[in-house]
């Protein structure tokens, strides 16, 4: 699909129109989780001590280096934040010592700067879990790209989440700087010159800009929940033209999906991988 041309298909696709859309919670196949609080008696040593609140011990979890089983564990952990049963996992003084001289993260999230999408709560995670890259809206730039092939490259996280999220403010602020202030600054405006946003604002503005305009050319549902949909899309499809992480994807030691987080709810959802 060209980064330019998201077609109507692609629209239904990303606006959450058909049930092709698969959450986080679902498509796994992992177990329930039980809506009453479980007999502590019946649960391994080490859930049971987290769930106590005793300080987020967890007993050492099997390495992970296939996208399928990344995707996997960090579902579960979303499906405990939705649940309200955090586990804490990897936040022991004994976790801090096992990767103060190393790290194997298992999945790098770039995500929005909101600070009610704090991935490591969202997903339920500790130290050395995530490699977490934020940005108003998820924009890229030469740093982001660069952080993210950094994971791919040199720790070989085998997998890569596009986060965005319901009712984002940057993308918010984008549309209403783009259809009543004219919009930010484009990179190559001179210093000095006009811009409608203060600072480096307008870079953000101009990073969501296509998305924006896509979502405004589908003439249909709420413009900024498309918006950040495409915003998902496109950014996904910037990451695919790095040579270092297309390499590592096209070889399937690497998964890029994007994903919605619902702020009422809790819940991501995969759009799409
Ligand atoms: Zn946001």
């Amino acid at each position: 699909m060209s980064e330019n041309i998201l077609s109507r298909r692609d629209f239904l696709r990303l606006s959450g129109a058909t049930a092709l859309t698969t959450t986080l919670t679902a498509c796994a196949g992992y177990p329930p989780v039980a809506e009453s609080n479980p007999d502590p008696d019946s649960m391994p040593p080490h859930v049971a001590q987290a769930l106590s609140g005793a300080g987020g011990y967890s007993a050492p979890e099997k390495p992970v280096t296939l996208p399928q089983d990344a995707l996997q564990r960090l579902m579960e952990g979303n499906q405990r934040f939705v649940a309200n049963r955090f586990l804490d996992p990897n936040r022991s003084p004994q976790r801090r010592s096992a990767v103060a001289h190393s790290q194997q993260p298992f999945a790098t999230i770039l995500g929005c700067v909101d600070s009610r999408v704090p991935p490591e709560l969202v997903f339920d995670r500790g130290l050395g879990d995530l490699l977490v890259i934020r940005s108003a809206g998820e924009v890229l730039d030469e740093a982001v790209i660069g952080s993210i092939e950094f994971g791919s490259f040199e720790l070989k996280i085998p997998l890569i989440v596009v986060l965005g999220h319901e009712r984002c403010g940057a993308v918010k602020a984008a549309i209403d700087a783009l259809e009543h202030g004219g919009g930010g600054h484009r990179r190559s405006k001179k210093k000095g010159e006009h811009s409608a946003e203060p600072g480096d604002i307008g870079y953000i503005v101009e990073g969501l800009r296509p998305a924006i305009e896509k979502a405004q050319s589908w003439g249909m549902g709420d413009l900024a929940e498309n918006a950040m949909r495409a915003n998902v899309s496109l950014t996904v499809q910037r990451l695919r033209k790095s040579p270092v992480l297309s390499a590592a994807e096209e070889s399937g030691r690497l998964k890029i999906v994007g994903a919605r987080y619902d702020l009422d709810s809790g819940a991501v959802e995969v759009l799409f991988s």
